[in-house]
């Protein structure tokens, strides 16, 4: 999608810094960390919203799901735990819509979240 941001980092039109890419996902550094450890990890394939997701898509979510996983444990914070986070739609705090996880570690988690 061509005002994407998201699509933008995935074709290379806006820089990242890349923790994991393979042909269906990209993760990189979130660029306004919220956390020690703030990775964002997406589909390279363009989904909105979690409202917009079809059967289809089951396989490429749970590798994102397996990716955070990995992620947390290179980063070290497997250990000690971490928050997986996706924001659905305006009132979840949603800004960028291309579907994505956010992976945060590296400090305490309050509940309920803000
Ligand atoms: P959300 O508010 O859940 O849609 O999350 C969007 C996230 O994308 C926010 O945490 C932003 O800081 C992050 N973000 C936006 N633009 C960039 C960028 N160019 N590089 C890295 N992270 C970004």
């Amino acid at each position: 999608m061509e005002d994407c941001i998201f699509c933008k980092i995935i074709n290379g039109q806006i820089p990242s810094n890349k923790v994991y890419e393979d042909e269906d996902l990209l993760a990189f550094e979130d660029v306004n960390p919220v956390a020690p450890t703030h990775v964002v990890i997406i589909p390279k394939k363009h989904i909105e919203t979690l409202n917009d997701i079809q059967e289809e898509d089951a396989g490429v979510l749970a590798s994102l799901l397996l990716r955070a996983q990995s992620i947390a444990t290179e980063k070290e914070i497997a250990e000690d735990g971490y928050r997986i986070v996706l924001n659905c739609m305006p009132g979840a705090g949603q800004s960028v819509y291309h579907i994505h996880f956010h992976l945060l570690g590296g400090r305490i988690f309050h509940w309920p979240p803000g």
